[in-house]
């Protein structure tokens, strides 16, 4: 599966329900990923089930208090748990010093290592086997980055009866994956098509910070399957979206445009709004395949 589950899509006051941003992406059996963790994240976590110990990546977005007060909670609680695997945290560098200095002042060692990742460009964050994530500006009142998140599937898929029926051995499986053909001992050439079929294609999924409208950063993300992109405020209050560095419904929807993405998920509502129907419809007249996100929802990566 490869999907986003909300774990929190208001903005800076949690109101009606909603809580600060905070988000689990899902993409191989074995892994999952957070972004951004405001306060009271590790509550969510508990509340929709989630797997920490299956949480080995967390990625902030910009040092506003929404988006990462969670963190320090998560991270005591993960001791308290006996983790003993590494985590590894990208977020703005100051982070890190702040994190130290809580837990020295509380006296704490972490049983595991903390694997610190100072955002400071745009680049590629991480490069697992089976996921890719890397980060791109957007433009908000702090330095604020956005996250790409792509699938990396192997380009084709086996059929193993067919290959167990070659004598292919097991050792040659990853390059046939590769789509190379296989010259068997005798000579003969077993070409790659007899025994592999084209595999999944690659999804890729964009998280857009805290930004007022610009299309500075439809370039980076550019044919992306599904974007969340925030939504503070509706259409009518475009000035004031762009004076405190947010953006409103349509203009989100105008990047899912812009961007050519398939899918649009809006989220970091104004805690005035309890009634979020109007985000929708203002969106859809742009963007029609948009969602506005509801806590604990997951949602599938077209
Ligand atoms: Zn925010
Ligand atoms: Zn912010």
């Amino acid at each position: 599966m490869f999907g986003v589950t909300i774990l929190g899509n208001n903005s800076a006051l949690p109101a009606h329900g909603r809580h600060p941003t905070s988000q689990i992406i899902t993409i191989a059996d074995e892994e999952i990923l957070m972004i951004d963790c405001g306060e009271g994240t590790q509550m969510r976590i508990r509340d929709f089930r989630v797997k920490t110990s299956k949480l080995n990546h967390i990625f902030i977005s910009h040092l506003h208090g929404d988006h990462y007060f969670g963190a320090i909670g998560i991270i005591t609680s993960m001791a308290l748990v006996g983790r003993t695997q590494s985590l590894h945290l990208y977020a703005p560098a100051p982070l890190h010093a702040l994190i130290l200095t809580q837990l020295k002042i509380a006296d704490s060692t972490l049983p595991f290592e903390l694997i610190f990742h100072p955002l400071t460009k745009e680049e590629l964050l991480a490069d697992e086997e089976k996921f890719s994530v890397s980060c791109f500006k957007v433009f908000h009142r702090i330095e604020c980055y956005g996250f790409i998140i792509n699938e990396k599937h192997r380009p084709r898929k086996i059929m193993p009866a067919k290959a167990e029926e070659y004598n292919i051995p097991l050792t040659f499986y990853k390059k046939l994956q590769a789509g190379e053909d296989y010259s068997a001992p005798d000579g003969s050439v077993i070409k790659n098509q007899m025994v592999t079929i084209e595999g999944k294609k690659n999804r890729s999924y964009a998280f857009c910070a805290d930004t007022y409208y610009t299309e500075a950063y439809v370039s980076a993300i550019k044919d992306v399957d599904l974007i969340y992109h925030e939504a503070t405020y509706l259409n009518d209050l475009e000035l004031q979206a762009k004076q405190r560095f947010h953006s409103t419904a349509g203009q989100a929807a105008k990047i899912a445009l812009k961007a050519g993405a398939k899918a649009l998920l809006l989220g970091h509502f104004s805690s005035k709004y309890k009634d979020l129907s109007a985000f929708e419809s203002e969106a859809k007249e742009i963007f029609p395949n948009t969602e506005v996100t509801q806590e604990g929802v997951t949602y599938i990566v077209p």
